[in-house]
Order: structure tokens, then sequence, then C-alpha cells
């Protein structure tokens, strides 16, 4: 029994599922798969009473009359809008607490479901469930919430998925529902498939139930999986891909972005511009026509303040290349959580880190970590200069915040004149140092991007080669999105240094500069440079990055992005050319990072009025599609809606003029991923 607050287990069930008509009724060891349903929550602890919720349809009178017949509470309620279906239910059964789950999962856990009821009550979250990130076997999912955020739901709730998925609400406004997830103790138990959706899945309930006795624990069954594994393949499939296909071409209502502004002012108060990052500002998203603040992410997905979900395009401007909350890459830091985090010596983890670099990357002999792309471009520039002995710098783009980097830009106040004069920027159709006033004897080091025509990276490697000049590539971008090895690997030209960074942890800080033996000795003290930090050996962030280098090799990750990023690209061209766009929409860039650039009088203000209908569509971007192994196809039905709806106002806003009252943002991306 629960102490004060009244709680109350409220198992959906109806005859007439799509996939499985009748499901919740079929006979599975001499009783219907609810009755097994029904027994687990009676062997649960802190519940007071357990109630089937089923709808008015006369389909589901039998529901009802099995109820009646075996002392089972029954509500009925609504068939569609099984929130107010719940609502109703917790009402006339005045919970203050309410568990739910679905009939449909036969081998639900008594404790599992005891634990979530308790987790809920000690944390005093409004939101407390197993599958959020889900952890556990699909078919012990259970959530627990309370009355007053399942009303708040009901009174608020219009979107279709809301009505439909009770709890689908609560969970997108976790910035107001606050949430406390369980987590299995056993790693890797979400990939299990012990629900029962479809006939396949029958099969193996079956095979299971004849095994077991009725109401049962979770390691009963992985007992019997350890010695019969074949049994699994009776059901193959994955969790959640129906619902993500149900949202994928939903009508979304206009989205509002109050909490957003609030926070925004809020923060102002003690945050310059109100956000670390430049590229994640107010100066790029349009204040109070997009959001500005999240609460969390998954997957494919980010959520903002204000309860908007979003398929990510931004990737928190490159590293989540996996994913939000990757099972792999997250357990892999939970795990060496367990062991700290940032030591007195040197780890083993290290050298681990360094060698699966050397084996990836050609032109990697030797290996330096950092924690942010600039630690390392700096590093790499520092390393040239004194290889070289040469002090000036020529410099292809964005490669971090330092002063050698921001000398040839705009923004370089607080710079010295005597430091800018060192960087030169590369212009458009290098071809001789001369050409800017330098002699080779003065260059140490041309750092770009390499994600240009190979030709030309092969030009400037012999040019490089030949005048002595350190030839660094800043793979931040590149790297761990065009190869594995970076760009370097996919056009064959191999630098003297590179940089790694962004998608090397999903999203954990770390970085890298690897390099040619000779010159990374120059690290070697004593009468060498002095590159050294705090945290470059920080464990989560090398826990990460060892991860996720291991499932994208695994799981063929890089393949996935080229091939989604051909077929994104095949259909915002087709959205182009349908509406004559043409001459103000670019595309530029490799299938793994298409940029969308604006041209013309209106670049600006066409740029945030993308940003933000693109937003009211259900898509974050600011200006190259950063894909992630999570955007699969029910993601990119929603981009290319996003897209379509988009360009259709862009049009309409040139056609009709309204284009020039657009007001653009502050400032630019530095460059449009990052
Ligand atoms: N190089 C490139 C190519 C980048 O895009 C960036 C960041 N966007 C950096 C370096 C700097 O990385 P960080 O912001 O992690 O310092």
């Amino acid at each position: 029994m629960s102490q004060g607050n009244k709680v109350v287990a409220i198992a959906q069930a109806r005859m007439g599922s799509t996939r499985f008509p009748g499901k919740v009724m079929t006979d599975l060891e001499g009783i219907p798969v609810l009755q097994w349903t029904v027994n687990a929550l009676w062997d649960s602890h802190g519940l007071d009473d357990v109630v089937i919720a089923t709808s008015t349809l006369p389909a589901d009178d039998i529901i009802a009359h099995y109820c009646s017949m075996h002392g089972i509470n029954c509500f009925r309620g609504s068939e569609t809008d099984v929130l107010d279906r719940f609502y109703q239910c917790a009402k006339e059964y005045k919970a203050d607490i309410i568990l739910r789950l679905t009939c449909d999962c036969p081998f639900l856990d008594p404790s599992v479901i005891s634990e979530v009821i308790r987790l809920r009550e000690m944390t005093n979250a409004e939101y407390a469930t197993n599958t959020d990130p889900p952890t556990y076997p699909d078919g012990l999912d259970v959530e627990c919430f309370t009355f007053a955020a399942l009303e708040c739901a009901h009174k608020e709730a219009i979107r279709s998925s809301d009505r439909d998925c009770v709890t689908r609400f609560i969970v997108r406004n976790r910035h107001r529902f606050p949430a406390a997830n369980l987590r299995c103790p056993l790693p890797g138990l979400e990939k299990e498939r012990w629900v029962l959706d479809t006939k396949d899945d029958f099969s193996f309930c079956l095979e299971i139930a004849k095994r077991i006795g009725t109401s049962t624990s979770y390691l009963e069954i992985l007992d019997i999986l350890a010695t019969e594994p074949e049994l699994r393949q009776l059901n193959p499939g994955i969790r959640n891909e129906r619902f993500y296909e149900g949202i994928s071409d939903e009508q979304l209502p206009t989205r509002t972005f109050t909490r957003s502004q609030r926070l925004y002012e809020r923060a102002s108060q003690t945050i310059p511009f109100a956000a670390q990052t430049f590229s994640k500002s107010h100066l790029v998203f349009p204040p109070g026509r997009s959001p500005l603040f999240v609460s969390h992410g998954d997957g494919a997905y980010v959520y903002d303040v204000d309860g908007n979900d979003y398929v990510d395009l931004v990737s928190a401007l490159l590293p989540v290349v996996l994913g939000y909350r990757d099972p792999d890459v997250d357990g892999a830091v939970r795990r060496q959580l367990d062991s700290g985090i940032s030591f007195s010596l040197a780890t083993e983890m290290e050298a681990q880190l360094a060698e699966t670099l050397c084996r990836l990357i050609p032109c990697a002999e030797k290996v330096k970590f950092g924690k942010s792309g600039t630690d390392v471009t700096t590093a790499a520039v520092r390393l040239a200069r004194a290889y070289t002995g040469r002090d000036h710098v020529l410099v292809g783009g964005y490669h971090g915040w330092a002063d050698w980097s921001m000398s040839v830009t705009d923004r370089n106040l607080g710079i010295p004149e005597d430091v800018r004069k060192l960087s030169r920027r590369i212009p458009d159709g290098f071809s001789s140092v001369n050409d800017i006033g330098l002699l080779p004897s003065q260059v140490a080091a041309i750092i770009i991007e390499p994600n240009g025509d190979p030709e030309y990276l092969r030009w400037l490697r012999d040019y490089c080669t030949e005048r002595g000049i350190v030839l660094i590539f800043d793979e931040i971008i590149t790297g761990f999105r065009y190869d594995l090895g970076g760009a370097q690997k996919l056009f064959g030209v191999t630098p003297d240094l590179a940089c790694f960074g962004k998608s090397m942890g999903n999203g954990m800080p770390i970085s890298a500069v690897v390099g040619r033996a000779e010159l990374m000795s120059k690290c070697e003290p004593p009468g060498n440079i002095f590159y050294s930090g705090t945290f470059f050996g920080e464990t989560l962030g090398i826990a990460a990055a060892l991860a996720t280098i291991d499932k994208m090799e695994r799981d063929d990750v890089i393949e996935h992005l080229w091939s989604f990023g051909t077929r994104l690209r095949a259909h915002i061209n087709t959205i182009v050319t349908q509406l004559g766009l043409h001459d103000v929409v670019r595309l530029s860039g490799e299938a793994p990072l298409i940029k969308i650039d604006f041209l013309g009088e209106h670049k600006e203000k066409l740029r945030s009025l993308f940003i933000e209908q693109m937003a009211q569509n259900g898509v974050l971007i600011i200006g190259s599609n950063n894909l992630s192994f999570a955007h699969k196809d029910p993601q990119l039905k929603r981009i290319v809606t996003a897209y379509g709806a988009t360009l259709i106002a862009i049009r309409v806003a040139i056609d009709s003029g309204s284009i020039s009252q657009v007001e653009a943002s502050a400032g630019l991306p530095i460059r449009a991923s990052a």
C-alpha cells in the first residue's frame, strides 16, 4: 500500500488492435493475455487499485464482461481519445498517482513495476518510467505520473498523437514535468522484444509462457533465453518504430516559444548573449519566432522548453553523430563513471584511443587529446611553428576562437595588431604565398578544412612539401562524417597534421591532434612546445570516443550518413525545382553535410524565414543538414514535409514582396554548421 497518495494502476486494453485484433483476450497458457498483466499488477507493491480501461465500443464488451466475471475493475471511455479515457478513469477512482501500462505485455515484472512506483515517490517527480530512455526489454514498460500532470495534459493537449498516446504531452514538456527514469542494471536488454504486438510476437510469447508460471521476474526469462537464444529469432523488430512513423506526417499546431523567450530574458541578466555558443543563441535563431532553449533530446529529436519537438538537423553543431542518448555510448560513459572521471595519472584508455585513431587515420602516427576543436587546432599551429621555426600561418576558414584563427576575421577585437599580422586568409584561387605578400620561408603552416576539390588538395599537398610548409587538415567537421579516417582517407591526400573533434564522442567533449611522429614529437619536453591540460585525459570523453568509433565501425554509420544525405538532397532539389527557387537557394557540400545557402539581396532575411518556418514545421536547422545515425525513414518524411512547407512559404514571401518585412537574425553563424 502507498502512504497518503492513492496509487491506481490503469491498464489500457482494446479488441481493435490493427496489427493483432483481439490480442489481449487471446489465450496464453490457459488465461487471456490481459490476465497476465493483471496478475503482475496484483503482485506489485505500492498499488491501491487496479483498473482495466477499455473503450465503449461493442467490440470491447468482451473485455468488460471478462473483468466482471473475474473481479477486475473495468472502466469504459473513448476509443480514440485515450488521454480522456485515462483522465476520466483516474477521476472516477480518485487517483492521486497513476501507473499506466498496456495489456499487451504479458511478462511485466512486479518488482520492476514496484520500483517505478517507488522511484516516482522518492524523487517526487511528476513522471517516472523505465522507458525514457528504455533500458529494460520491450514489454516491461510502465509509467507513473501525478494526477496533476495528467490533468494539465488533458486540458492542454491538442495534437492527435498527444490524445492517442496518454503520456506524450507530459514527456514532451519535461521542462514542466520533471522526470525520473529507472535504469535496468543489466546492459543491452533494451534490444529484447517481449511484447505482444504482432502474430510473430505471439509465437515468442507462447514459447516463453510454456516455460514459466504467470507473473514472473525478467530474470527467469533471461535464464530461458540464455539456454535457448534461438527463441529471439521468432520476433525480431524495432522498438517505437510505429510511433515515429505515426508522427512523421502529423499536422502540427502553430508553435509558440513563450518559455524560451522568458528564459532568454532571465539568462541575459547573467550570461552575455544568453548562451555559451554563438550559433546556438538568439544571434542565429530569430527570437520570438524560433526556440532558444532545449530541455532534452532523444535519438533524432530535441524538445524545447515550450514542449515542442523537432527532428534535429543541428545535432548540437555536429557532435551528435549517433543520436541523442545512444545506449551504447551512454552505457560506456556510465560504466566509466563507476570507476571515476579525472585521475591523478594517465590511464590505459588514452593509449587505446590513440591506437584506434592511428589505425583509422592515414596521417596519424602519434596523437594528443584535447577537449575542444580550438585546443587541437591551436596545438597544431604551435607545433608547425616550432617545427619550421617560422611564424606566419595561412588560414582557410573557421578553426576555433583562438587569436591566430580569429585574426583573419572582422571579429578580431582584443587581438593585438602584432599577432594579427601573423595570420593571413587564404584567398580564393590561391596559387602562391608570394601573391599574399609572403615568402615561403616565412610560412609555418597552411590550415584548411579538406572539404573542397580533391584536385586542389593534392596540389596543396605538393606545394607545401616543396616549400617545407606544414599542411594541417582541420577535420573537426569532416572527420567521422566523411569517413572514419577523415576526408584525407576519402580523398587520398595525407596532411602532416590533422585535427579531430565534434563527432568523436557523440556529444562528450573530446578532440585530438594527430600527425607524423617526427612532427608530433615536438610535444615532447624538454625543449619543445608546451601542450598539456588538466582535462585532456578525462576518461568519460575517452570512453565515449571509444564507444562511438566502435559503433560507427560496427553499424556502418558512415555509409548511412552518405545514403541518407543523398536521398535528402534529391528530395530538396526536387522541391527547389518545382518552386523555381534556383536563383535564391543553393545546395552545396557532400551528402553527410549538405549545406543550404540563400542568395540575393534578401539572403539574410531568407535564412531567418527558413529557420523560423522549418522550426514551425518540426525541424531544427540553421544551415547545414547535420545528419546522425538516428535519422531514419520516418524522420526523412518529416524533414521533406518541412522543406516543402518552408520553401513554399519562401516562394510566397518573395512573390508577395513580404520578404522585405522579415526581420533577419542579428548575426550569421560563423559557418553554417557551427
Ligand atoms: N574547426 C572547425 C572546422 C570548426 O567548425 C570548429 C567549430 N565549429 C572548430 C574548429 C572549433 O571547435 P570548438 O568550437 O570545439 O573549439
